[in-house]
């Protein structure tokens, strides 16, 4: 497998709306719309950041992922996503080595990219993203 760069960094917050305040007025990043993630219950803002970006994410459903997240270690980093060259090739590749996968098969997220996650048991504690776009 490929990995190609960070593609982002996701970051849980409680309300996004006031998080962006300080991410785009204090730090002076711009913010390239928000979205809504159904199937995640999630709403998402991207703020690009040189060659990658930050994703700050607020729940939409007090049993949604990012809620549950919050509710255990507080708001902050929640998931790093690397950016590969295949995401279906690099699951298949991963599943030989033994790492637990959360999805088996790519799914869409935000801004229409191919992504999927990988089991923090078996990366060393962290919450990894896979995404191709
Ligand atoms: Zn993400």
């Amino acid at each position: 497998m490929k990995v190609l760069k960070v593609d982002h960094i996701g970051i849980a917050v409680k309300n996004l709306d006031e998080s962006l305040k300080f991410y785009t007025e204090v730090l002076g990043l711009k913010c390239e719309g928000t979205e809504v993630v159904e199937e995640q219950k999630v709403r998402v803002a991207f703020l690009p950041c040189g060659d990658s970006e930050l994703e700050l994410l607020e729940s939409t459903s007090p049993d949604g992922p990012i809620a549950r997240f919050i509710e255990k270690n507080g708001e902050g980093i929640q998931h790093i996503a690397l950016r590969v060259e295949n995401i279906e090739r690099a699951l298949e590749y991963l599943k030989e080595q033994g790492v637990r996968l959360i999805d088996e098969k790519p799914r869409y997220g935000a801004g229409g990219a191919k992504i999927a996650f990988l089991h923090p048991k078996t990366t060393k504690g962290v919450l990894l993203e896979l995404s191709e776009r």
